[in-house]
Parts: C-alpha cells; structure tokens; sequence
C-alpha cells in the first residue's frame, strides 16, 4: 500500500478525474476528503469508498470561497489528523470565440482553476508544514497547460498559470519536504468533455464525431483517448514518490498528443 496512513484532500472529487484518484488511492490506504461543489455526489462517492473499508469524508465545498475552503480543511484535519496530499483537481470548460467571452464567464473559469488552487494549496500546506511530515501538492494541469486551442482562452490562460503556481510552492514548500507537480492529461471521457463535443461540434460547424476524431483526438499516436485511471496512476506516482527529486515538474500523459 502506497499511501498508507496518508490523507488526501481531493477537490472536485465527486466526478471524473477526481473521483477516480480518490478510488485508486483508497485501494493504496489513503484517507480521502472529497471536497466538492456537489455534496450529494460527494457523500456518495465518500459512502462506496468505506464500503470497501476505506476511511473517506464528504464534504461540500466551491473552491472559490475561502472561507469554505478553510473551513473543510480544518474539518478534514480534525478527522484525519493532517493532510499529506492535495490534488488540486476541480475544473469546468467553457468553450467560445475570444470575442464572444463575456467578462464574467472569464472571471468564472479562472477563479475556479486558479484562486481554487491557491485557496486549497495554502490551507492545506498549513497542515503540511505543521504537521512535519511534509507533503504532495499535485495541480491538474492539461496539455492546455503547454499547448493553446482555439475557444478556450480562459482555459488555457489558467491552466498554464497552474505551473507556474507549482514551481513557487515547490521552491517554498521544499525546506518542508512539501513537493508540488502538475499533470497534464489529454482529452479524457468525462463529463466536462461530453459536454464539450455538441458545443465545439456547434461553434466549428462540424459534426460530433468529427469534433472527437478530428479535434480532440486528432495529434494523438492512435486515437485514443486518455482514461481517468492513465491520470490516476500519475497522480499516485506523484503523490508517494518519497523525495524532493521529482518537484516543480508537470508530466503530459495524453496519448502522444502533445510531446515536449
Ligand atoms: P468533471 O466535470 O467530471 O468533474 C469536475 C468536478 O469538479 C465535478 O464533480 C464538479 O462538481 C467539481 N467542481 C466544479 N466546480 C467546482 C467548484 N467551484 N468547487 C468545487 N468543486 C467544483 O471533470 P473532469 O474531466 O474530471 O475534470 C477534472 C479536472 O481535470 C479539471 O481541472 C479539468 O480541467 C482537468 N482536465 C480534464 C481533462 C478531460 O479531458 N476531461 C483533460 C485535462 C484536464
């Protein structure tokens, strides 16, 4: 068991990407804190972890608000002890033409990706550092975090700032054995995706399955989609490598899409 005894503080957990880390990292004897928007799917997701004997917690969260962010950690650290793991991962999709972008959709998608990693990261590195047991902050970054699409201006604008947010913590965090790293997945079939296809199906005058062959998955080495398990696996990676080695680095798993 990788991460025996270690607690994990998931954001956006209740769906997807999130939920699949918090069930691979069950499996491995993490602790687990589902911190979502969505508190029914986040007690549901809490509940079939301990059904499989897992230690799990369910708490509603927007990672926007700071005062909610910092009170579901304190509640995870009287359950848990500490935190050890933050994966910063809750994330929508807005898709349009630049000038078609209205100021509160822009504002919208950065605040999530952006001031929800820094609201969990510095809650939870309090914990970390207190704790003296160090840590692992992992941000979910995304090809978009080195490679531009047309229609996801904000998108790809957050998405890059997150490496540069995980150099920071990794160069602050590293005198206390804090690492930070970034993930970047190509596209994987969740439903922030789904919701995708019929909209950029829609603004680039194309069919649906043209939008999965021919944009999502097109650069790709074979077509295929990227699972939310491939992500998980790099999470774990990620999250019990035992050394300051492997910090401040983002990692493409994306099916060749994107190759650095
Ligand atoms: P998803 O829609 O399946 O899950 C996102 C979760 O985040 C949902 O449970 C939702 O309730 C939660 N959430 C949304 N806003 C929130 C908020 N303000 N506060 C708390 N929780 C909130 O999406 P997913 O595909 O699993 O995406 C997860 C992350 O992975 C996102 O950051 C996304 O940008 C990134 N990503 C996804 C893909 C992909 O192809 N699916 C590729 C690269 C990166």
């Amino acid at each position: 068991m990788l991460l025996k005894d270690r607690t994990a503080y998931i954001t956006g957990a209740a769906s997807g990407i999130g939920r699949e880390i918090a069930i691979v990292f069950a499996r491995e004897g993490a602790k687990i804190v589902i911190a979502d928007l969505n508190k029914e799917a986040a007690d549901a997701t809490a509940a079939e972890l301990k059904t499989g004997g897992a230690q799990a917690l369910g708490v509603a969260v927007d990672v926007t608000n700071e005062d909610q962010v910092e009170a579901s950690v304190q509640e995870a650290v009287k359950a848990f002890g500490a935190i050890d793991i933050l994966i910063s991962n809750a994330g929508i999709q807005i898709v349009h033409p630049l000038q078609e972008f209205s100021y509160a959709e822009w504002k919208k998608l950065l605040a999530i990706h952006l001031d929800g990693a820094f609201l969990t990261t510095r809650a939870c590195l309090k914990s970390m550092y207190a704790s003296g047991r160090g840590g692992s902050v992992i941000y979910m970054g995304s090809v978009h975090s080195k490679e531009a699409s047309p229609l996801k201006a904000p998108y790809v604008t957050a998405k890059h700032g997150l490496i540069g947010l995980a150099k920071v913590v990794a160069k602050e965090g590293a005198a206390h054995n804090v690492r930070a790293n970034v993930i970047c997945p190509g596209f994987v079939r969740t439903p922030l995706v789904e919701k995708q296809i019929p909209e950029q199906a829609k603004a680039l005058g194309i069919s649906e399955q043209d939008v999965v062959k021919n944009v999502m998955l097109k650069e790709t080495v074979d077509g295929e989609f990227t699972t939310t398990d491939d992500v998980a696996q790099v999470a774990l990676m990620f999250a019990s490598f035992p050394s300051n080695a492997l910090t401040g680095q983002s990692l493409v798993v994306s099916h060749g899409w994107f190759m650095q």
